[in-house]
């Protein structure tokens, strides 16, 4: 598919790609509080900015958006490339791969388990309820 979004429109695009409150993160947040779970949002003082807290059960989940996170799942339609600019968004991405790593270590430094729940992963709620299930009642 052509490129075909001016650069004003592509970065007005990312921003909401990339801001919080977006649509699969609403998602998540509906399907987990739904299932009885309590949590806190964003919460500044850790690494990351974690999108969803659970301080009793030392578990932290972050919805991924796959462009901006670089889902590597080969069935991930969404983390595709951009056609234009590909160095600087390789660059960008790459920077991005690399914080989501170190963010990790430290929070599992930190003494937190961490779940990542990608967006493509939505379309399957169920899935993921199951999945958050799983990793919310594990012994810590
Ligand atoms: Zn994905």
């Amino acid at each position: 598919m052509a490129d075909t979004l001016s650069p004003a429109e592509r970065s007005e695009r990312m921003s909401r790609i990339r801001g919080k409150n977006t649509k699969p993160e609403m998602k998540l947040r509906r399907l987990v509080h739904g299932m009885g779970y309590r949590y806190r949002l964003h919460v500044h003082g850790l690494p990351g900015t974690p999108d969803l807290v659970f301080p009793a059960r030392h578990a932290i989940i972050f919805m991924h958006g796959c462009f901006w996170h670089q889902h590597s799942s080969p069935e991930c339609r969404l983390a595709r490339m951009p056609k234009s600019r590909i160095n600087f968004w390789r660059s960008k991405l790459k920077a991005n791969v690399e914080r989501d790593a170190r963010n990790l270590a430290s929070l599992e430094a930190m003494g937190w388990r961490v779940l990542i729940v990608w967006e493509c992963e939505m379309k399957s709620p169920d899935v993921v309820g199951q999945k958050v299930r799983d990793f919310l009642e594990q012994q810590p």
